[in-house]
């Protein structure tokens, strides 16, 4: 990349910048000896150095930054955007500081909902043309919940290559310490706000065999937890909130533990729900006989809705297919 490109595109960080910033606090760290502090920053530095020795290649450089702890980035993400011709983030006022405290001072452009149409047709003639181009979204992983999944999409579609420089994500970190399967999941991202819709989309979740992982809101997360618990039975699951971050936290339990302690304690920040596999072995192993006769127990104490959420929790059952055999019953003719 030329001199005259550089400044056009307001890349004013040089491989020297980018290296020292790597070394973010330089405050003496108890148990680290000063061998291993230059060891590391040595071997950083070699690598930000080799990094820069060679172009980036024409495309879409999708950029993984810190979901919370800026120790988290990584040599290559600094060096690509250090060095793409142009960087384009969700919002300019979250990456612009977050950048800045690794001295890539670069002038940013927007890529969001509203433009996002617009945006496009600017990145694609630019890498048409045999430009690079970065993304980063507010946190984390580009394209994960956001629109820079159809950004990819186009320029795949008009013949550019896109790379990933991966990095943090909110989703494979909560996955990965919730303690539930790994080796099948399936990501939902954010659920309805709306009860009926909300109930509707997990219902439609209920048969799929693997972990369910949800992006969530602190302001909806125990309506969330309530509702999965109704419709999904008593499934192991995990609460994962402010990961990386000062005030990290796990919590642990079946959905409907996690349902009552958000109620009584709000979880504050920003989470994701993990939620187990449905244990197809046992509930396929509880035939309808068996159900209907928790039922008829209940019945005559309980509405039909309370009756299902019940027996579907003790006996961990999927709600709906409960609620159906109620239905059936009270389809009986009287005798
Ligand atoms: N692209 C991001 C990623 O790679 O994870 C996700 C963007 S999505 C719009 C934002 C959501 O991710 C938040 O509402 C929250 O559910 C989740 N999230 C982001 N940072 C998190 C963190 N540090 N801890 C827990 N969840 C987080």
């Amino acid at each position: 990349m030329g001199d005259e490109e550089q400044v056009d595109n307001g890349a004013e960080t040089t491989s020297v910048e980018a290296t020292a910033a790597l070394a973010v606090d330089d405050t003496p760290v108890r148990g680290m000896s000063d061998d291993k502090t230059g060891g590391i920053i040595a071997a950083l530095s070699s690598g930000v150095r080799d990094l820069f020795a060679r172009p980036l290649p024409p495309g879409l450089h999708l950029v993984a930054t810190p979901i919370g702890n800026l120790g988290d980035i990584t040599p290559r993400a600094l060096v690509t955007l250090a060095q793409a011709d142009r960087v384009y983030c969700e919002d300019t006022r979250v990456s612009r500081p977050m950048l800045a405290r690794f001295s890539v001072n670069r002038q940013l452009s927007s890529y969001h909902e509203h433009n996002a149409e617009a945006a496009r047709r600017d990145i694609i003639a630019r890498i048409e043309q045999g430009g690079t181009v970065a993304l980063i979204s507010d946190a984390g992983m580009p394209a994960i919940s956001d629109p820079g999944f159809k950004l990819a999409r186009d320029v795949i579609a008009a013949g550019g290559e896109v790379y990933t420089v991966p990095g943090p994500c909110a989703l494979t970190a909560a996955l990965t310490i919730s303690g539930l399967p790994t080796d099948s999941f399936f990501f939902a991202g954010f659920l309805p706000q709306k009860t009926t819709a909300r109930r509707t989309r997990i219902e439609a979740l209920a048969s799929v065999s693997g972990t369910l992982l949800f992006y969530e809101s602190p302001h909806r997360v125990a309506a969330a937890l309530e509702d999965l618990a109704d419709v999904l039975g008593e499934r192991p699951a995990a609460l994962a909130r402010e990961l990386t971050k000062k005030f990290e936290e796990v919590r642990r339990g079946t959905l409907s533990e996690l349902a009552t302690g958000s109620a009584e304690t709000p979880p504050r920040g920003e989470i994701v729900i993990v939620v187990a596999p449905p244990t197809e072995p046992d509930t396929s192993e509880i035939d309808d006989d068996a159900i209907l006769a928790a039922l008829r127990e209940v019945l005559p104490d309980m509405r039909p809705a309370a009756a299902a959420k019940s027996i579907s929790q003790k006996l961990g059952v999927p709600r709906p297919r409960v609620y159906d055999l109620v239905l059936s019953l009270k389809n009986q003719p009287a005798k």
